[in-house]
């Protein structure tokens, strides 16, 4: 991880650093491999020049013209290749403390964090260290990743904090436009003229999630979230259990889940909800039902599952004190967790297994933040696999077009006919995918009129090392023309199924790609009349 301190580190360079860098980088030009040119030209003092230190000197040669840009060259120098290997590179910005509605008592409270943070955990520590400013979390975020050699030309934000529904609107409108302004490195007079200038300035947003809670869902939600800009919502589904929500006082029922999900669908976002095991109640076995139960109707895009871990500020604590609650055993988990994946659907990603929250705040039961190369090697025991998107991506892997397979995968979720379309390696590796809902009778109104009687785009991804715009890369998945070729597919799916109109859930930042292929500006989404 990048923190603010690599990022003033990487200012204070010493002549002596920069001449044995420069000299380690002539020999990584020529060929020898980064590592080893590095350990021959250690600095004066103790240590070998830093990855960041190779890009300075790499991006100040090629800047005075001394030498060609060589973005082969680029590329290996870089760190961390891995954090944009999806495409895109994202910010997280956290929201200032502010009261959430709910009472869940496995939710650790701290007074200098928005609720259910905790100021050690990375990410957030960055938002306290910028007093929650949106803009100087933004700004400071795209310059480390900057002058570490990355391309910031695609941002997602991932805007964190308790509930973004219970902050105050003019707060929530004042961090969103404070965020563009970051990336448009400019300020505006709103928030429309700061998502307009957006749509071609040097770091574009491609996308915007935030998190929220089921019952805050409603029609005009979903219109005052576009507004926003927002393209992904994430939720704490929790439990699909009443039983084990209101033991947890989680203020909301399965019911409720369902309803906010399909509304989410109805308005074309992508969806990510939070599942938790090991709540107070749940059993094992009840835990591998209730998992059972989220691939039914509510069938989220992503998943993250967050094992209740017990924290001593958190109302759990007292039911752990009294032998009221027994968290798993590490290996409970990993055996549980190892039964589940195999049972994720092809079109939904596990981002997470576990919450990378540090070891020293949990009091009793799993302190491992390994768990997810755990479950890995368990289920490699048992011969089993996990077919999710994530497990699947090509990330690194070269992509030939003409290797590639179409698969449509349909299913019914939340009211609405899903098709997963996706193009496949021949080892059933992803390279991109497009998530059409068409909606079918009895699916909720989201009363948005750009969508009246329209199919709708929820997500076009296409994987590939994240490229600076107008740069290519042989063989990478994501200038070979793929998203254009899916929504084509897409397009056909719907006027196969009598769809007249397709609208598509476009980010500021990729309205152009759109309007570049036959779509125009609705009110809050872009439609294309399929005729
Ligand atoms: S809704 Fe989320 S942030 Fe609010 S108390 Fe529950 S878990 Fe914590
Ligand atoms: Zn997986």
């Amino acid at each position: 991880m990048t923190t603010r301190k690599d990022w003033e580190q990487a200012h204070v360079y010493t002549d002596e650093m920069l001449a044995q860098a420069r000299q380690a980088l002539e020999e990584v030009r020529a060929g020898r491999p980064v590592d080893e040119a590095v350990r021959r030209h250690p600095v004066p003092g103790g240590g070998y020049p830093a990855k960041h230190v190779l890009v300075a000197v790499y991006r100040s040669l090629t800047e005075s013209g001394e030498w060609p840009p060589d973005p082969a060259l680029l590329e290996r120098i870089r760190m961390k290749p891995v954090r944009t290997l999806s495409g895109v590179t994202t910010v997280t910005v956290l929201t200032q403390p502010y009261p959430c509605p709910g009472q869940c008592i496995f939710c650790p409270s701290d007074a200098q964090m928005p609720k259910s943070y905790l100021p050690d955990e990375p990410g957030a520590r960055r938002g306290l260290e910028h007093a929650y400013d949106p803009f100087a979390q933004v700004s400071s975020r795209i310059q480390a990743l900057t002058a570490v050699g990355h391309p910031t030309d695609k941002i997602e934000l991932l805007i964190l904090g308790g509930c973004w529904s219970a902050y105050p609107r003019d707060y929530q409108e004042w961090f969103v436009r404070r965020c563009f302004e970051a990336m448009n490195e400019t300020p505006h007079e709103s928030l429309e003229a700061a998502q307009a200038f957006n749509e071609t300035a040097p770091h574009r947003n491609v996308g915007l999630t935030i998190e929220t809670r089921p019952p805050d869902i409603t029609p005009a939600e979903l219109a005052w979230l576009r507004r926003l800009g927002v393209t992904r919502v994430q939720m704490g589904a929790q439990s699909l259990d009443d039983r084990i929500l209101a033991l947890n006082r989680r203020g909301h029922t399965a019911a409720e889940t369902h309803q906010a999900v399909a509304l989410l669908r109805a308005g074309g976002f992508k969806i990510v909800l939070h599942w938790m095991p090991n709540l107070l109640g749940a059993t094992p076995e009840s835990d591998r039902a209730d998992f059972a139960r989220l691939w039914q109707d509510l069938c989220p895009d992503e998943i993250k599952i967050y094992p209740t871990q017990l924290l001593a500020n958190s109302d759990l604590y007292a039911y752990w004190q009294r032998s009221e609650y027994t968290p798993y055993t590490t290996q409970q988990l990993i055996d549980l967790i190892a039964d589940l994946k195999p049972t994720v659907p092809r079109y939904c990603r596990v981002n997470r297994v576990i919450r990378d929250i540090p070891s020293t705040y949990v009091v009793a039961g799993n302190k491992r933040t390994s768990l997810r190369q755990d479950v890995q090697e368990e289920m490699k025991r048992r011969g089993a696999a996990c077919a999710c998107i994530r497990c699947r991506e090509v990330r690194g892997h070269k992509v030939q077009a003409g290797d590639l397979a179409l698969q449509d995968l349909v299913y019914p979720a939340g009211g609405a006919q899903e098709h997963f379309l996706s193009y496949v390696t021949p080892d059933d590796r992803l390279a991109g995918f497009l998530r059409l809902s068409l909606p079918q009778a009895g699916a909720p109104e989201s009363g948005l009129p750009d969508l009246a009687g329209a199919a709708i785009v929820r997500e076009v991804h296409v994987y590939g090392q994240s490229l600076a715009v107008g740069s290519e890369q042989d063989g990478a998945a994501q200038h070979t023309g793929l998203g254009t070729a899916l929504l084509r597919q897409a397009e056909q799916a719907a006027r196969a199924q009598g769809y007249r109109r397709l609208a598509v859930i476009a980010s500021v930042g990729t309205r152009r790609y759109y309007l570049g292929r036959g779509f125009t500006r609705g009110s809050l989404y872009l439609v294309k009349d399929l005729g």
